[in-house]
């Protein structure tokens, strides 16, 4: 079932608002995430529901251990659920094979992780340029001037990550998880490493590529200042969403 919005187009002054329908790129639904450490079950997730529309960057709020990690790996198809159903674009990854649910991820999802987790020993340009060669289109020059400009990297691209500073790290990583063009980029705190004015500045081109290049964004944050950059902030605790859930 689509939501129904209103899409304001600025054609002309007389036109009608257009009503369309929006599929969620992302729905997850009663989503479970067990672990088991020994005899002990460890439920990450108990029973998670989230839609996000195509164009939509939100951001996950929450303590420490509330499972935000886990919520995101389930919905980029590195863990599986436990229970439930996790639809990208439509494809549910609970019910896929391990390898079905990693070539839907090398070809629908971006990752950012807060340690950068680049290739020490390639440049800027060779660490982008790999995920071009992975997901199996080859070099795409026009694409990587695109996405090289907008993050700022041009001066950058022969350096290597040990000649850059974190949020020029940080910057690369974002340009290599969106190389692809991938339908949702996924953010697991990635200013957590950086110093408030790296922070600042990944996260304004996190919502230049939202707002410009309608890229659709998840994004786990600590930052109460991502508030402001992010069309939708949902807060988790103790493995739930617990948005709209009265206080007991
Ligand atoms: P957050 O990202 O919000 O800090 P996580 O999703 O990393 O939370 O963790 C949620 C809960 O699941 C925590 O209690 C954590 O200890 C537990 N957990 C996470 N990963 C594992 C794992 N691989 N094995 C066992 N328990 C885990
Ligand atoms: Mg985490």
């Amino acid at each position: 079932m689509g939501i129904t919005v209103t899409i304001r187009t600025n054609s002309g002054v007389n036109t009608e608002p257009e009503i369309k329908t929006l599929e969620p790129i992302l729905k997850v639904e009663n989503v479970w995430k067990l672990y088991h450490a020994g005899k002990v079950e460890v439920p990450a997730l108990r029973g998670v529901n989230l839609d996000v529309l195509p164009g939509e960057a939100v951001a996950v709020m929450g303590p420490s251990g509330c499972g935000k990690s886990s919520l995101l790996y389930v919905i980029g198809g590195l863990a599986k659920a436990s229970r439930g159903k996790v639809l990208v674009d439509g494809n549910d990854l609970v019910s896929m094979t391990d390898g079905e649910r990693t070539k839907l991820r090398r070809h629908k999802i971006g990752f950012v992780f807060q340690r950068f987790n680049l290739l020490p020993a390639l440049s800027a340009k060779g660490n982008i340029a790999i995920a071009q060669y992975i997901h199996g289109d080859g070099f795409d020059p026009h694409r990587f001037e695109v996405v090289t400009k907008m993050l700022g990297l041009v001066g950058r691209l022969n350096h290597r990550p040990s000649e850059m500073s974190g949020g020029e790290q940080q910057r690369v990583a974002i340009a290599r998880a969106i190389i692809n063009e991938p339908k949702i980029l996924l953010a697991d705190e990635p200013t957590g490493n950086l110093d408030t004015k790296n922070s600042e500045i990944v996260l304004d081109m996190l919502r230049r590529l939202n707002k410009d290049l309608g890229q659709t964004i998840v994004m786990i944050t600590h930052n109460p200042e991502a508030t402001t950059y992010f069309d939708r902030v949902v807060h988790m605790r103790d493995g739930v969403i617990v948005d709209g859930i009265p206080a007991d």
